[in-house]
């Protein structure tokens, strides 16, 4: 296993940028996940690391070998794509078998590797079926088996799951990830579905527009997002924009026009935050953080809204003439009805105050 480090990245296509300025440091054997919107720069980037781009400027380094302009087949990289890729009149034995047979390894080298590696995704009995004859998500487990048996450096996994259904997905991600702490092999997966990105990832790299927004765990990125964007594109969010009218030590009090006034604190804050009296901000609350009931932050408001997804319960509330998003778990009991007055609390460490 190697790390991954590029070195202030550019790519450009003609006048237009894929990705700009990048700088990733990633370590051996980290889980660590692209993820963004369409047309962010994901695939550019992960192909720049496969060695099918070469960057405009900066450069890219395995450990600390200069990899920019080298061949992707000198690489010893391992690739699932979304679709596959795999030789569908070919066995599942031959497809796993391409990579090494193109390496001249022995015959009897070739079995024992595709023996193992396919016991490992869990075919054991395949081996000889055709690839169009298994199920997807059966072929998505040739696809990561045919890129693990050359045992490689790095494993480049480009929205590897997009194809399965959503019960699949949940499954497999969760193989992906045992496969992927057993070997300690540096993996970077490709995304734009945040849940999947949260609940696999060691770090997670947010994009927007060819830019990094954000590099950090799935936890950081949750609960303390740099700015709007990150806020936003990760999990639900009430994003609204307040005023600070006063900063007191550690408390920091913010108001929304009349009405609104919230006490927050001042280090649950972006470093992008503009933290002094008198600036505009926008604070992200998350719609799990606010609770029934009065306390620090109390509010009344009016339910707008109800929608019972069957874990949860989501709520639209009105507060002073602002819609709040508000979740909570449902345990049973009866729910709000649109139209209900309620009291509830924001509590002063559920405000996280971002940058721009
Ligand atoms: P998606 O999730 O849709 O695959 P992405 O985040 O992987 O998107 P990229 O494919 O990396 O995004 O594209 C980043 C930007 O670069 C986009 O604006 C795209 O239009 C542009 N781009 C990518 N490849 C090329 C190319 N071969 N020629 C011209 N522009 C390109």
């Amino acid at each position: 296993m190697k790390g991954v480090r590029l070195k202030d990245i550019t790519k450009m296509f003609g006048n237009v940028h894929g990705v700009k300025e990048l700088n990733i440091d990633i370590q051996p054997g980290e889980f660590f996940t692209f993820l963004g919107p369409s047309g962010c720069g994901k695939t550019t980037t992960l192909r720049m690391i496969a060695g099918f781009y070469y960057p405009t400027e900066g450069k890219i380094f395995f450990d600390d070998r200069d990899v920019t302009t080298l061949q992707p087949n000198k690489r010893n990289i391992g690739m699932v794509f979304q679709n596959y890729a795999l030789f569908p009149h070919m066995t599942v034995n031959e497809n796993i078998a391409f990579g090494l047979e193109v390496r001249k390894f022995s015959k009897a080298e070739i079995k024992q590797k595709v023996d193992q590696v396919r016991e490992l995704v869990r075919l054991g009995q395949y081996g000889e079926r055709k690839i169009n004859e298994l199920s997807g998500g059966q072929q998505q487990r040739v696809a990561l088996a045919r890129a693990l048996v050359i045992e490689p450096d790095i494993l480049l996994l480009d929205e590897p799951l997009s194809n399965l259904d959503a019960k699949l997905r949940e499954e497999t991600r969760i193989e992906i990830k045992r496969l992927q702490a057993e070997l300690g092999v540096t993996t970077i997966y490709v995304t734009h579905d945040q849940t999947e990105a949260m609940a696999m990832s060691d770090r997670i790299m947010v994009m927007e527009n060819g830019y990094v927004q954000q590099i950090g765990t799935p936890q950081e990125i949750y609960n303390r997002p740099v700015n709007r964007f990150v806020s936003t594109f990760i999990g639900e969010s009430n994003t609204i924009e307040m005023t600070i009218t006063s900063i007191d030590g550690e408390q920091v009090v913010a108001e929304t026009g009349p009405g609104v006034s919230l006490r927050g604190r001042l280090t649950n804050s972006s470093p992008l935050a503009p933290m002094h009296v008198g600036e505009t901000v926008h604070v992200s609350i998350r719609p799990e953080s606010i609770q029934l009931g009065g306390g620090e932050n109390g509010l009344t408001g009016t339910i707008k809204f109800v929608e019972f997804t069957g874990m949860s319960v989501h709520y639209l509330v009105d507060i002073s003439g602002i819609t709040f998003k508000m979740m909570s778990i449902n345990t049973g009991g009866e729910l709000l009805e649109v139209g209900d007055a309620i009291r509830l609390n924001i509590p002063t460490r559920s405000l996280y105050f971002l940058g721009e």
